[in-house]
């Protein structure tokens, strides 16, 4: 069984738990990305009944503060072996993890326990950002945040997957009008910035299929979005009820959810 949770998501910090159990009972667990705070990541994962002790490894998707937050000290408190691109890990430093780094690259599929990761490369003003597909063997999550505009070999990653968390990052009127500078504007609404919400739903209607159960919208902006567009959009991508929606918020996230 392949499940995931959301623990927020958003500019102010982004966690995704993704837990894989065996007919045998045996769980393995990820955190993709963990954008907060230690303490603050610790109240995060007990509201989903865990604690840090119980990952078997972090993926950061890349540098950005609101992604990779406190992975080092995360790793160097519990032990936790960590994933990321060279480009992230160099732009942070090269900072020593005590051997428990693990180099991730485009297209390198690796496992943890049962789960089998699929790094793919997206457009993001980052070093060299990675996004994810997870799957058990049996179903599979893409995991798609931040990102400027999707390619084909994005699409062809999210192919086939059966739950999505994907960004949905700003509408574009609210973003123009809004009280961003120039420079600001430009770098969110730019090829290497931030998904639209109506490119985030061309994404969705794009790998649409008849087994896509689940499609979360993560990365909502605070002030360049509303919940109620994002769903109105979803649900014309979607059509209907064919998958349940979900907003993941940045203060809560999402509940878990059988992929
Ligand atoms: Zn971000
Ligand atoms: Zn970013």
């Amino acid at each position: 069984m392949l499940r995931f949770r959301s623990l927020g998501s958003g500019s102010t910090g982004n966690a995704a738990l993704v837990e894989a159990t065996t007919s045998a009972g045996r769980t393995t667990r990820l955190l993709v990305d963990c954008g907060f705070g230690i303490r603050q990541l610790d109240r995060r994962l007990a509201q989903a009944g865990l604690a840090a002790s119980d990952l078997d490894a972090v993926f950061i998707t890349h540098e950005h503060g609101d992604h990779i937050g406190c992975a080092h000290a995360l790793s160097l408190r519990d032990r936790i072996p960590v994933w990321m691109s060279e480009g992230t890990w160099l732009a942070t430093g090269g900072r020593d993890y005590e051997g428990r780094l693990h180099l991730a690259r485009d297209d390198a599929e690796f496992t943890v326990g049962d789960l089998c990761l699929q790094p793919f490369t997206v457009p993001h003003d980052a070093r060299e950002p990675l996004q994810l597909r997870c799957t058990d063997g049996n179903r599979t999550l893409g995991v798609l945040t931040d990102l400027g505009h999707a390619t084909s070999h994005v699409l062809a990653r999210l192919r086939g997957a059966h739950a999505l968390l994907l960004e949905f990052n700003h509408d574009s009127d609210l973003l123009a009008g809004s009280a961003y500078p120039a420079f600001l504007k430009h770098r969110v609404g730019g090829n290497y910035g931030h998904l639209s919400n109506t490119a985030a739903a061309d994404i969705a209607r794009a790998v649409l299929h008849d087994g896509l159960r689940h499609v979360v919208a993560a990365h909502l902006s605070e002030q360049n979005n509303r919940p109620e567009i994002v769903r109105r959009l979803m649900a014309d991508a979607l059509g209907g009820d064919e998958a349940e929606m979900l907003t993941a918020t940045a203060a809560e996230g999402s509940p878990w959810l059988d992929v």
